[in-house]
């Protein structure tokens, strides 16, 4: 995204940028096949001091402000498979940054700092089969007895949920309704938790599952902040999630806008390069145009953010319009490859089908609709 990148980013920017092209993108086939990236990847990127930019210094973290992700993804996206940024994502920043902010220094040195030098992998479970827009309906439930929790439920959609050492869980301690929700950490080792992989139509890279608690014992002291307080832990969690999804979605549509442009210059038709036909012309142009806006909205979203000025309208629509975007120049550009991006071997197929996810996850477009209905005072009394 244009802006003043700092000295300091441009550098992250550069070695990033070698490091996907020559360790990252080659083995993208690999891990899609095996529906996973493996653990070298976080290990790796510990050791370029990319994995932990947000958490902590004091716990191995970087320390550092959103702009840094914001490099990161940039970057990771350029491997043209999605699940990689999604699964260093979901560790990273969903799963990981709620314990530093709410978390005890035990779970903080514990999780914090294996998280940062890439031991330990994290997931972050809040959707439920019957839970998914509506946070505040999800029923695993977690029952204190003595100095443990016992944990009865069920959590879907979880990226990482296979390969996760832990997982940040969002259960039901009290009462109906966002009261009584907590967040607590479950060792993916802990006794009555078992795990299913999921198999997806796009991000094949990134591990999806299916988590079942059956009487699975946690220690109390793994509950992050007090109990029932969990709704709001993890509403300020989305913020920073849906940042990153617009993030992720601007790239996304820029690479697949790249790949349509770049072969309207090298496919001949009737005589001429595709990019002599001003219909063609016209639909990049489109494209361009909204990956421009959804990348405007973007930034905006990202300095209010990080001013900790109430954002939600902003970046609710930063999310709604990037992703749309997304799907958009999926369609356009799909559409613009001829049979070529139908077929399995051609990158623009994977750019395809990875863009749909996006416009689902943290926070439906209609989700998305909602939230700016009602902080713009849309909604009829
Ligand atoms: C690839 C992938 C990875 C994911 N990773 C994670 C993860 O790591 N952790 C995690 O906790 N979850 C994860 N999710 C789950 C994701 O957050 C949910 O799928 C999402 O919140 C939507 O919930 P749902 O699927 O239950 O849909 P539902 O809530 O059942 O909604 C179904 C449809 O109805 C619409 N809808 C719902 N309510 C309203 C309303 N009030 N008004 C209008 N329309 C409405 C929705 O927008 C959607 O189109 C992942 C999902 C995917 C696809």
């Amino acid at each position: 995204m244009n802006r003043a990148w700092s000295e300091e980013q441009a550098l992250l920017r550069r070695s990033l940028r070698d490091y996907v092209r020559d360790r990252i993108t080659p083995r993208v086939l690999a891990w899609e096949a095996a529906g996973e990236v493996p653990r070298s990847l976080f290990t790796d990127l510990a050791d370029l001091g990319v994995l932990g930019l947000r958490l902590s210094p004091q716990y191995g973290g970087g320390g550092q402000d959103f702009w840094f992700t914001v490099v990161l993804l940039e970057e990771l996206m350029r491997c043209g498979s999605i699940g990689v940024p999604v699964s260093v994502m979901a560790h990273a920043e969903f799963a990981t940054l709620l314990i530093d902010r709410y978390g005890s220094p035990a779970l903080r040195e514990t999780y914090v700092r294996g998280a940062a030098q890439g031991r330990l992998i994290g997931a972050l479970g809040v959707s439920e089969p019957d839970a998914g827009s509506d946070v505040a309906a999800l029923r695993t439930r977690a029952v204190r007895d003595g100095d443990e929790y016992v944990i009865n439920g069920s959590k879907l959609y979880i990226s990482n949920g296979t390969i996760a050492d832990y997982i940040t869980l969002a259960v039901r301690t009290g009462g109906a309704g966002a009261r009584g929700l907590s967040v607590i950490v479950v060792p993916a080792h802990a006794r009555g938790l078992r795990r299913q992989r999921l198999r997806k139509l796009g991000t094949h890279a990134s591990d999806t599952a299916e988590l079942f608690f059956e009487d699975c014992r946690v220690p109390a002291a793994n509950l992050l902040g007090a109990e029932n307080e969990g709704f709001g832990m993890i509403m300020s969690g989305f913020e920073g999630e849906r940042l990153v999804l617009s993030v992720m979605a601007c790239s996304h549509a820029r690479l697949m806008f790249e790949q349509a442009r770049d072969w309207g210059h090298q496919r001949h038709a009737f005589g001429h390069p595709l990019l002599a036909f001003q219909v063609w012309q016209h639909r990049l142009a489109d494209v361009l145009t909204r990956i421009e806006a959804a990348e405007a909205l973007t930034l905006r979203g990202i300095e209010l953010y990080l001013q900790g000025r109430a954002a939600q309208s902003e970046i609710s629509m930063a999310k709604l319009f990037a992703t749309e975007t997304a799907r958009f120049a999926a369609s356009e550009c799909a559409q613009l490859h001829g049979g070529l991006g139908y077929m399995e071997d051609c990158l623009m197929a994977r750019l395809h089908r990875d863009a749909l996810a996006m416009t689902i996850g943290a926070g439906s477009s209609e989700i998305m609709r909602e939230l700016i209905a009602r902080t713009n005072n849309l909604v009829a009394q």
